[in-house]
């Protein structure tokens, strides 16, 4: 392909296929950076219609970090947790959601409007001078060489391209991005039809309470999903007998949403039948191009990650592109994406089956309380998990754990003074000794331990007198007490990782 054929537009240092959460999430993150940034998005406008209902506190962590937690918050509602009932709708199992902030700095499980999201992260993103926003293109093939990609595309039957460093395919289950690199699904084994009812109510119905419910009916597990102002999802398994055209009529649908609504109490604006599968991709990077979101890994919904994922896999990615684009890192940091995200996204996939299969098959509060939680507590923490697989220092130690968001002695919270940074975190004498090993100031906020009890206090849980946040809040690792010794070669180790400076 002949590089006169590649339009002269400013040159593109990422190419986002793709617009929704993953995608706009990403766009937001490189944009902090000043990367220059084309999304590139086959619909015209946002899709006005929820997938996602739930989010995490390490979602909203991601969204505070590229400044739109603000404008996020006041419209998601706390998820108080969910109430499993047997099919007469007598209750058999409370599972309240904690009610408290956790130690990310944010409650663990929030209701949202995906609407109301994606137009926030656009709004995020048309604050971002590096980055653009192209509607109405259909991608229709990457061709990558050593030192970038030709992406080209289709814009009112009129054909354009451009040369990218990087791509990365934010563009769903049916990525032209994954096509394009010699990949396949691994199957996880689950496959299940259900249909999906999205209600506005236009009544009060105030009884039905904020938990979710969870139907316990074995011949037809049912979930329905308290959202955000007059919006309610109704989750229906369905029988392989039942065809598509049936179970979307109004005489399949009333009859059997538990709990029970009359038409005259809400208005169905939805009704869509979903395969729920359970999918990873073998391969997230080729060479200069990555996938990310739904185009990387696929999962059912009962754990309400399927998103969370792909929020979680552009924290890290976007991070490590900026650290090669802006801090020099060697291109070796790129391929810790694949190796970090893969097997931290099989967990979640993995747990997402398990509470499918026992919601599908769960009946009693006595099998319940026991699929749950064996202890019998039935209170249902965040599914929080480090990276099993992470980058570190050489004895790794802390490496992949979740950190905490202290705040700092000035009243700012730990993850907006980092502004995509590496936190390193130490005592005075330490920083002042080691001083010519610290990473400079474009790739980490360098916080002395000994002005801020909050971080005093974090070296002191960790058992550790040195540790480094990354910028996606997973632990980079930590010197072990008393190894003063060990203090300059940590240093060093993540400035070689982070930047071209060893
Ligand atoms: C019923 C249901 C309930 C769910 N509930 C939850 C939940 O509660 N919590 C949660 O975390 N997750 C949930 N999920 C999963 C969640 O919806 C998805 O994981 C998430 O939407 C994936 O986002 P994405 O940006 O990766 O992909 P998508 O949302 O699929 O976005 C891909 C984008 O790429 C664009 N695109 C595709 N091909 C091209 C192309 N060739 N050129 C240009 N653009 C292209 C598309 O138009 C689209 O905008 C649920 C899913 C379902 C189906």
């Amino acid at each position: 392909m002949s590089s006169k054929s590649v339009d002269t537009m400013s040159p593109t240092e990422v190419v986002i296929v793709g617009l929704g959460p993953t995608g706009a999430t990403l766009a937001n993150i490189l944009g902090g950076y000043g990367i220059n940034v084309l999304v590139l998005e086959r619909e015209e406008s946002i899709y006005p219609l929820p997938r996602a209902v739930h989010f995490d506190d390490e979602a909203m962590r991601v969204f505070q970090s590229v400044g739109l937690a603000g404008q996020i918050d006041p419209k998601v509602r706390v998820n108080c947790g969910t109430r499993f009932v047997d099919k007469n709708q007598d209750l058999l199992l409370d599972w309240p959601r904690p009610q408290d902030i956790g130690p990310l700095g944010w409650y663990p499980s929030y209701r949202f409007h995906q609407p109301d999201l994606e137009a926030d992260l656009n709004d995020g993103l048309a604050r971002q001078d590096s980055v653009t926003v192209l509607r109405g293109c259909t991608v229709t093939d990457i061709v990558q060489d050593d030192d970038g990609a030709i992406i080209s595309w289709e814009q009112n039957g009129k054909p354009s391209q451009v040369r990218a460093d990087f791509v990365v395919g934010a563009d769903g289950a049916r990525s032209v991005v994954r096509h394009s690199f010699d990949c396949d699904w691994e199957d996880l084994g689950f496959k299940e039809r259900w249909l999906v009812v999205d209600v506005q109510l236009t009544a009060d119905r105030s009884d039905l309470g904020d938990f979710t419910i969870q139907t316990c009916d074995r011949a037809r597990p049912t979930t329905y999903v308290r959202c955000p102002r007059e919006w309610r999802r109704w989750e229906i398994s369905l029988h392989d007998h039942e065809r598509d055209e049936d179970v979307v009529g109004d005489d399949f649908i009333w009859p059997h949403m538990r709990p029970s609504i009359t038409p005259d109490e809400g208005r169905i604006v939805r009704r869509a039948v979903y395969n729920f599968e359970s999918k990873l991709s073998d391969k997230w990077r080729d060479r200069r191009c990555f996938i990310a979101g739904d185009a990387a890994h696929l999962m059912p919904p009962f754990l309400g990650q399927g998103m969370c994922a792909g929020v979680r896999d552009v924290a890290n990615l976007g991070w490590k592109l900026a650290a090669v684009l802006r801090w020099n890192a060697p291109d070796a940091l790129l391929d810790t994406y694949e190796r970090e995200r893969r097997p931290h996204t099989r967990v979640y996939i993995e747990t997402a089956v398990n509470v499918g299969r026992m919601m599908n098959n769960a009946e009693t509060a006595e099998t319940l309380t026991h699929a749950i939680n064996p202890d019998g507590s039935a209170q249902m923490k965040s599914i929080s998990r480090g990276l099993a697989h992470a980058m570190g220092p050489a004895d790794g130690h802390l490496a992949g754990a979740r950190m905490p968001q202290p705040v700092l002695a000035d009243g700012r919270r730990l993850s907006d003074a980092m502004a995509g940074r590496f936190a390193v975190i130490a005592g005075r004498d330490a920083l002042a000794d080691h001083a010519d090993h610290l990473p400079d100031d474009a790739s980490a906020i360098i916080l002395d331990a000994d002005a801020h009890e909050a971080l005093a206090d974090l070296l002191e849980i960790q058992g550790v007198s040195a540790l480094a946040i990354r910028p996606d809040f997973y632990c980079y690792g930590g010197v072990q007490g008393g190894d003063a010794a060990a203090i300059a070669p940590f240093f060093s180790d993540l400035r070689a990782q982070i930047s071209s400076t060893a």
